[in-house]
């Protein structure tokens, strides 16, 4: 049994999702914030249960291979990038294998290939969005000067690590957040309190276009309007790219950054950018891949999976914005996305129509409603390519049933999550398809998350 404070010497053997040090002492488990795999490390206890405790580094005695100085004066308290301490090359092959070990243990496949993880060449700067809570710092003694704060979540909690600049995302971003520093001050606007409730400003959030360079701030609320909205814009339209300045509203007591409505204070209230030949706008609300260079080589391996000749009938199920589906128009018959959000929905259809798209057509709602509804309507709108592309969660069991009825050639699976991904896998093969191969993408450097592609087809 451990104590409170007792330090202990541990070697490091794995990483949690949350970026822990994972190491054993006679069966007990170590949480140890700031050690990486390979580490040997004097830790103090700080907090012990029964068969667990969480601990801080104290010492490093002997430094992992994989260790190496992080990129960000903030590494180890912002929650952001969970593998600081690690080397690129040692972030790779830990993806690597995660993918590796969900496909083998929790797919139970032995023989599928888990293509090489593609990595970046440089893995900074490559964010295209950034949000950044605000909020006030009470200094003890102090309540009614608190001050105001703006940065990032710390790991595991809600405490703001005031934050100047991050390394990820592209070079200037730091100039808005000075604008919207000296646009509280100067406005005397509050930030929001989590803990009452009260106060205004509750996240900033700012968006790319890397092929365009344009860019767009929206400011999320506890409430209908901004004072002195002319100030912030004022500021914001000086800093070369900024093209638009947007409110959200959000007044619920929730985690959840963006509120159901969002308005346009200043210019066009979206940015646009290009992927391949095809131009998107962006509204502050839509899902966008965060990594550009990355995206388009995720996006380019879902096309080469599908296989596309110029005949086929694909479905983009979860399309967002109808990126992946639009950059499939090109090389298809016809593409048909299904989306559960609204906005998107419309951002699909008003992207399709700028760029002269015809054969694409974008529905509304749950794609295991949606889906079934429409075969039923119209049996010849079943699809030779299924693509799915689901949150965290993974897809509907009721939505793999569907799709094996449909039974395409091909089904690209694109996920952002390997254990969802391997479970999936799973329900697709012992409804008749073979896992042809599974492709890991880097999409976010510095995190434990990592994307993959993987195509099935159907054998017959
Ligand atoms: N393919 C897009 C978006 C992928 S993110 C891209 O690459 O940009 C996953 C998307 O699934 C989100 O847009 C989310 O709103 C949507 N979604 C979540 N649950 C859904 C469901 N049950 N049916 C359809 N879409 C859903």
């Amino acid at each position: 049994m451990y104590s409170k404070n007792q330090l202990v010497t541990v070697t490091i053997e794995d990483i949690s999702d949350t970026g822990e040090g994972i190491g054993h002492i006679d069966g007990f488990t170590l949480f140890v914030s700031r050690a990486v795999p390979g580490d040997t490390v004097q830790a103090r206890i700080l907090k012990a249960k029964k068969t667990y405790a969480f601990a801080k580094t104290e010492e490093i005695l002997t430094p992992s291979p994989s260790r190496t100085e992080p990129l960000c004066p903030l590494a180890g308290s912002c929650g952001g990038c969970q593998l600081s301490y690690m080397t690129y090359e040692a972030q790779l092959a830990l993806k690597q294998k995660k993918v590796e070990d969900c496909v083998r243990r929790i797919g139970g496949f032995a023989d599928v290939p888990v293509l090489p993880i593609i990595g970046m060449d440089d893995p900074r700067g490559y964010r295209n969005k950034g949000q950044f809570p605000v909020g006030t710092i009470r200094r003890p003694g102090q309540d009614s000067a608190a001050e105001p704060v703006l940065g990032f979540y710390a790991g595991r909690s809600h405490r703001i690590v005031s934050a100047k600049s991050c390394p990820m995302l592209w070079d200037g971003h730091e100039k808005i957040l000075s604008a919207v520093r000296e646009y509280l001050e100067e406005s005397g606007v509050k930030p929001y309190d989590e803990e009452t409730g009260k106060g205004l400003v509750r996240h900033v959030l700012m968006r790319k276009g890397f092929a365009t360079g344009e860019i767009l701030v929206c400011m999320v609320i506890n409430g209908p309007t901004l004072p002195k909205a002319n100030l912030l814009w004022k500021k914001l339209s000086e800093i070369p790219g900024v093209v638009s300045l947007s409110i959200n509203i959000n007044t619920e007591n929730t985690n959840v950054i963006l509120g159901a409505k969002t308005k346009t204070l200043f210019g066009p209230g979206a940015i646009t950018d290009r992927i391949g030949d095809v131009t998107f706008s962006i509204s502050p609300a839509s899902f966008y891949q965060v990594n550009p260079v990355q995206m388009k080589i995720l996006y380019d391996t879902a096309l080469s999976y599908a296989g596309l000749t110029g005949n086929e009938v694909v479905w983009d199920l979860y399309c967002g914005i109808g990126t992946i589906s639009l950059f499939l128009t090109r090389h298809a018959k016809r593409v048909y996305g299904v989306e559960i959000v609204p906005d998107a929905v419309a951002d699909a259809r008003a992207n399709a129509q700028a760029n002269r798209i015809e054969n694409a057509s974008f529905y509304e709602g749950a794609a295991e409603e949606v889906v079934p509804r429409l075969i039923a309507e119209d049996p010849s709108v079943k699809p030779d390519v299924v693509v799915v592309d689901p949150p965290r969660k993974g897809c509907e069991k009721s939505l793999l049933t569907t799709i094996l009825a449909m039974e395409p050639a091909r089904i690209v699976y694109v996920s952002c999550d390997p254990a969802t991904l391997a479970r999936d896998l799973r329900i697709l093969t012992d409804g008749g398809y073979r896992v042809e191969r599974v492709q890991p993408v880097d999409q976010f450097p510095g995190s434990v998350h990592v994307e993959s592609v993987a195509l099935l087809s159907s054998g017959k």
